[in-house]
């Protein structure tokens, strides 16, 4: 009796692995392989694709920190087959070397998009001259702001973070939190949403830069549903210490307060440049953890929904959706378009060399195909603001 049992159980599943089913149990043999068990979907809407500008009125820059092609293919099984970022038409890559470096960091990485300079590992903003010294380089917010566009920040991290900072700030190291606080503060920025009240109010220096933001008009708000409700003016919404916690236990929710800054920015009749930033799926990438990339994937492209939702109303809204560097060496290792399951296995704990992909929705989209270097995307970018 108990040899039919486990014949017909062999029999089962030589039959399920010859039909490509039931192979659900996948056995964890490293620490490095680890499976999304799939989750709640989300619907995908398909976008107009006709727009009513030959160049870009509003500029937003869509930063997934981290995110290669297996990271989008993780998300794209993970909701069913589908994602919001298969409205953009036009895709490229873009090479992430730094200055110096094969393999880049966020400081390296965001400044080379935010300024179209390759820059050292560590840099936020600065580039190094023949001198020897580091120097200023203006980013494509702070051209934005000349140009008299309405600017904005939004990121899952500290405001302060590698990522954001390089589109506000100017400093030789990422690591100089209270600085780059104090860069933001002088730089105008009219939104910004994240994380790192403690850079702004608890200090080496004393100072209490949140009473300095709100001379300068600030709305400063620490909750979300606060948040949500501002339809004009500055905001500075820092609702965490320093960096909110994984998808979905945050403070924060990265497609509401997208659609806030887009909304608030959309104000001035002469544009907008907002940057945002899935800060987390590189560091899911770091710990070599399927669920939490993929929850940060999924949480990223949500957000991808909200500004395609902006812009192909608007019809003059370039978007762009790019990452700084790959983390992690993600492969997809197997999965289930139907039940989102993912077996996800990762080459290592760092960065990647590879190229990372680029994707356009909008006027002036059909510049950003190809391979690119990544200094390439903040030239573009520039070229359209001028
Ligand atoms: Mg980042
Ligand atoms: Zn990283």
């Amino acid at each position: 009796m108990k040899r039919k049992l486990l014949l017909i159980t062999i029999l089962i599943i030589v039959v399920n692995q010859l039909l490509g089913q039931g192979n659900y149990q996948w056995i964890n043999k490293e620490d490095s392989v680890k499976i999304y068990h799939g989750g709640e979907k989300y619907e995908v809407k398909s976008f107009k694709q006709d727009f009513k500008a030959k160049k870009p009125k509003n500029i937003i820059l869509m930063i997934g920190d981290g995110m290669g092609v297996s990271h989008v293919f993780a998300a794209l099984t993970a909701n069913g087959g589908r994602l919001f970022l298969e409205n953009f038409k036009h895709i490229g890559f873009s090479k992430t070397q730094s200055a110096g470096n094969y393999i880049t960091d966020s400081a390296a990485g965001g400044t080379a998009l935010s300024t179209g300079k390759k820059t050292f590992n560590g840099a936020i903003g600065v580039v190094i001259n023949a001198q020897g010294d580091t120097v200023a380089v203006k980013t494509v917010l702070e051209m934005a702001e000349e140009k008299g566009l309405s600017t904005g920040l939004v990121a899952t991290s500290s405001i302060t973070h590698a990522t954001p900072a390089a589109f506000v700030s100017h400093q030789y190291s990422r690591d100089l939190d209270e600085e780059i606080a104090e860069d933001i503060v002088k730089s105008g920025v009219d939104v910004f949403i994240g994380g790192g009240y403690r850079f702004f109010s608890e200090r080496k220096d004393g100072r209490d830069l949140i009473i300095d933001l709100k001379e300068k008009g600030y709305q400063v708000l620490q909750e979300m549903d606060e948040i949500v409700k501002v339809k004009s003016g500055k905001l500075a919404g820092l609702t965490v210490p320093e960096s909110n916690l994984p998808y979905p236990d945050r403070k924060m929710d990265l497609p509401l307060s997208t659609e806030t800054a887009l909304n608030i920015l959309d104000n001035n009749k002469k544009g907008l440049f907002l940057m945002v930033e899935g800060s987390q799926i590189d560091w899911g990438s770091h710990q070599n953890n399927t669920v939490y990339v993929v929850q940060e994937m999924l949480d990223f492209d949500r957000a991808i929904g909200k500004a395609l939702e902006f812009a192909s109303k608007d019809g003059k809204t370039l978007i762009i959706v790019t990452s700084d560097h790959e983390t992690g060496g993600l492969a997809i290792l197997n999965g289930d378009m139907k039940t989102g399951i993912l077996k996800g296995g990762f080459a290592t704990g760092g960065h990647t060399g590879v190229m990372v992909p680029v994707f356009a929705y909008g006027p002036g989209a059909e510049q950003f195909t190809g391979i690119m270097e990544n200094t390439d995307i903040g030239k573009k970018i520039i070229s359209l603001l001028e």
